[in-house]
């Protein structure tokens, strides 16, 4: 076979990385949902195409062997990899650093001017190495965070610049090794920026499925499970029961009257006292807990290892916190109170048979007068606190 390189090895690292970038622009902006686009989004796309500019102008030196009147591919390296740290700082949602590091690239990209091509690549491997450090950090931060490993492979991506650099910058001091120091610098260039453009889409897509799984399971008002996210969070602790004859608690929470707060004061603060009922029962229970919104103004918590007694204290604390002073919402002071229904079970549990004993509980705590917590223990049913 003819020997294609190295003649045309700029031409061909081109293509590769023209075709890598349009591909991953399609996709992400096929998933971007216009309404709610990817955190960054407008960030990474100025990012991904001034950096296909900036190969665009390194091929034209290295292939087309254009002279230019100033080194524009390092001008391009030391500004893409600045918009890479405002981007990753963007989807993070974090803007430290962006004026100091904003100062270093500007003298960076000034020195062009004054340099000798042998120090403007000493200046460009600095400058590069320091942005690359801040955006490994902001990633490495968002990917633990968000559990997102395509933030960690823009940190990895990351890591590997701040490592090569130096080591580029050591043969390039060297008269003999120059060019090897340039060949380092270039090939983890292309490595970083193909680990970036799959990081990107892999955070994106990560970032979208988290979305769909947390619109199945959780309820957007309060942010607490729904149904079908309790049964999915109980799997493990129903067989924990089934296997150890655990008990485990059921508590049901209906706010009272919750229409008449609708009617008097409308909807939106409506819900408002949902969200504020919701925090509160959240913040009272144990981590172990959990609690879901069941219904419109009902709340069922699970209480593995727990026995009726002590689920009992507990729904008598929440009892008492909500109703002992009015929530306030919007200036305005609301009297809320609760009814809860309490039911208990040794072993396996059957969810559904837990929580109907829970209800009838909670029904009873309503005919009984509201504000109080009933219970039962398999049957008989027996009522057992008074209103305060
Ligand atoms: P009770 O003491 O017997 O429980 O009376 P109640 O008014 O709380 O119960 P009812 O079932 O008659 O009314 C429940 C109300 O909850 C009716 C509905 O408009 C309201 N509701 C249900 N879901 C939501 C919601 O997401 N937001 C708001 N603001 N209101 C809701
Ligand atoms: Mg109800
Ligand atoms: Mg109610």
């Amino acid at each position: 076979m003819e020997q294609i390189l190295p003649d045309n090895w700029a031409f061909m690292l081109f293509a590769l990385i023209f075709s890598i970038t349009c591909a991953q622009m399609l996709v992400v902006y096929v998933l971007a949902d216009s309404s709610k686009p990817p955190a960054g989004l407008g960030l990474y796309t100025v990012f991904f195409m001034a950096s296909l500019l900036g190969w665009i102008a390194l091929t034209l030196q290295q292939y087309a062997d254009l002279q230019m009147a100033v080194n524009v591919p390092a001008v391009m390296i030391i500004l893409n990899s600045y918009i890479l740290f405002m981007a990753a700082g963007q989807r993070a949602g974090l803007s430290r650093g962006r004026t100091a590091l904003g100062g270093v690239c500007l003298v960076a990209c000034l020195c062009v001017f004054f340099l000798p091509p042998g120090r403007m690549f000493i200046v460009q491997g600095i400058a590069v190495a320091l942005f690359f450090a801040g955006t490994g950090l902001v990633c490495a931060w968002r990917g633990w965070h968000f559990r997102n490993i395509g933030d960690a492979i823009i940190a990895s991506a990351s890591a590997m610049m701040v490592l090569a650099l130096p080591v580029a910058i050591y043969f390039s001091m060297v008269e003999a090794s120059r060019a090897r120091g340039e060949m380092v610098a270039l090939g983890v260039h292309c490595a970083s920026y193909a680990l970036v453009v799959i990081g990107f889409l892999a955070s994106v897509v990560i970032e979208y499925q988290q979305h769909l799984s947390n619109l199945a399971t959780l309820d957007p008002l309060t942010r607490l499970l729904n149904r079908r996210g309790l049964e999915d969070t109980l799997k493990i602790t129903m067989a924990q029961a089934a296997r150890r004859s655990l008990p485990t608690s059921a508590i049901m929470v209906d706010i009272d009257h919750f229409k008449q707060v609708n009617d008097s004061f409308g909807p939106e603060v409506g819900d408002h006292v949902l969200r504020q009922v919701a925090d509160v029962i959240n913040r009272l229970c144990r981590s172990s807990d959990v609690v879901a919104r069941t219904g419109g103004e009902e709340f069922l918590l699970i209480l593995p290892e727990t026995e009726l007694d002590s689920a009992r204290v507990l729904a008598e604390r929440i009892r008492q916190t909500i109703g002992q002073r009015p929530l306030l919402v919007d200036f305005q002071r609301i009297a809320v109170t609760v009814s809860l229904g309490v039911a208990s079970i040794v072993g396996p549990i059957n969810l559904d048979e837990l929580s109907q004993e829970a209800d009838r509980a909670m029904y009873l705590a309503k005919r009984g007068g509201r504000n109080r917590v009933a219970s039962v223990e398999h049957r008989p049913i027996h009522l057992t606190t008074a209103a305060r």
